[in-house]
């Protein structure tokens, strides 16, 4: 075992939790945290089996890496452990041409909750059919587009809007097929749900508060509409089922009510997104056969013992299919050790930041990362990685363990960076954005080019 310095001194500056093991090789890439494809070799981090340093080098840094072999895994796997029912890769964790094209090839249908997702979907050539629009307030012109492309379930959010699709629908002569989303009460978090506390949130109809029945209702005059189902989503970074269990059961409750008072079986029920992934040592994602086995399950008991039919059950992952495909490669540019007055805590700056990982910043989250371009056997020293803004919060790994030999020129690597990294990426401090290259059998593919300085000026007219 080799020495490492975390004595008394550093403990003080230690989280309570979530840093892992410094005593662990900080060469090790923990496989539920990284890519499937992603190895060592000979001391050098592989994506795919290219070499990161001729990944830097060929597209610079930072860069967006995904694991192609990674996420049509993940994808597969929900496609078949949701066999009998309908999985939507939410769009919104992130969505290009190419990504559409794989979720497509794999079986998948498609979220998207605006106008410029819809745009890149149609633009992929994905059917129209197997897309759901979601959003608490899709414009008119956003309606019109979906109903004009034909897609296939649009996610009714408010009363206004069930007139507004179908008085849009009707003069298209079309009927559009639509669910109902329903606030259950159930908000999902890491590790845990609160229960009817959190109805006060802008998305869908209050179950407790009778609006969803009376939006079921409003639906049901309208000729325009044909309503085939409820919708549900709970929350995200989920870790255990008990919160779809009760949503489950409220939802049905609700099936049940719409068939006494409407002599109506909707066919359909969406349980929505949410499902958790491992990005810190320690996080434990659920199996996702044995999920969509608990759902078939709960979903089975309620409506048996209500007397309805088994309605075929929808799924809408995003993070779990393409979190942990995605890596960020980045180049330290400077490494400063700070006396915290109870420690040092060294602050490694990268070359990018809260433009193209806001998460940290924005909800505390957390992240792993390693040296990338070589092996080290230094000892650990504990890190903190920061970007390059203007803003003290700007921090993209709060505490992780590195080699005390990092230093300029190295390249780190943060992993289970696929969702909500790129798709939340701003041009803060006039910074472009970078690109998402994708890696397959030691080829890579850019999805996304990286931004120039001459993109941003283009925009700038005045
Ligand atoms: C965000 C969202 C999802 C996807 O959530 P993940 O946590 O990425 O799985 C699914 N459905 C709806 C309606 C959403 O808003």
């Amino acid at each position: 075992m080799r020495a490492h310095p975390a004595g008394p001194r550093h403990a003080e500056v230690l989280p309570a939790s979530h840093l892992g093991n410094p005593a662990k090789n900080l060469n090790d890439l923990d496989p539920t945290i990284w890519p499937a494809n992603a190895t060592r070799e000979n001391g050098v981090l592989h994506l795919g089996g290219v070499d990161v340093r001729d990944l830097a080098a060929e597209h610079g840094t930072p860069a967006i890496v995904l694991d192609e072999g990674d996420f049509r895994g993940r994808a597969r796997a929900y496609a078949e452990a949701f066999t009998g029912g309908d999985v939507f890769y939410a769009g919104k964790a992130f969505l290009s041409r190419g990504v559409a094209r794989w979720v497509d090839e794999e079986g998948l249908h498609l979220d998207v909750c605006t106008g410029g997702e819809l745009k890149v979907a149609l633009s992929a050539g994905f059917p129209p059919e197997k897309i759901a629009l979601h959003g608490n307030n899709k414009s008119t012109a956003e309606l019109q587009k979906a109903v004009d492309h034909n897609v296939g379930r649009v996610v009714l959010d408010s009363y206004v809007e069930i007139v507004r699709l179908a008085d849009i629908a009707q003069r298209a002569g079309k009927e559009v097929q639509v669910l109902v989303r329903v606030t259950v009460g159930v908000e999902a978090h890491t590790h845990e749900y609160i229960a009817t506390a959190h109805e006060d949130q802008k998305f869908g109809f209050s179950l407790s508060g009778g609006e969803a029945a009376e939006a079921v209702a409003r639906v049901l005059r309208q000729p325009g509409l044909k309503l085939v189902g409820l919708h549900s989503h709970i929350g995200s970074q989920i870790f255990d089922t008990s919160g779809f269990e009760v949503s489950a059961h409220r939802l049905v409750g609700l099936l049940r009510q719409i068939r006494d008072e409407h002599g109506l079986e909707l066919p359909e029920l969406d349980l929505g997104g949410g499902l958790g992934i491992a990005y810190v040592e320690g996080d434990t994602p659920l199996d996702i056969g044995a999920v969509a086995k608990e759902l078939r399950r709960i979903v089975e008991t309620e409506c048996t013992s209500a007397g309805l039919p088994i309605p075929r059950i929808a799924v809408e992952p995003g993070r779990a299919i393409v979190g942990p495909a995605g890596v960020t490669v980045y180049e330290v540019g400077t490494v400063k050790p700070v006396d915290t007055g109870t420690g040092t805590r060294t602050y490694v700056s990268i070359d990018g930041g809260m433009s193209d990982n806001l998460r940290t910043a924005l909800y505390d989250a957390e992240y792993t990362c390693v040296l990338a371009s070589r092996a080290s056997d230094a000892p650990p020293m504990l890190a903190r990685v920061v970007g390059r803004h203007c803003e003290s919060g700007d921090v993209v790994v709060k505490d992780v363990w590195l080699p005390s030999d990092v230093v300029p020129g190295d390249l780190l690597a943060v992993a289970a960076t696929g969702a909500y990294c790129r798709s939340m990426a701003s041009n803060y401090n006039h910074t472009p954005r970078p690109p998402v290259v994708a890696v397959a059998d030691r080829t890579t593919k850019v999805l996304v080019r990286r931004e120039t300085e001459d993109d941003l000026m283009r925009l700038d007219v005045g």
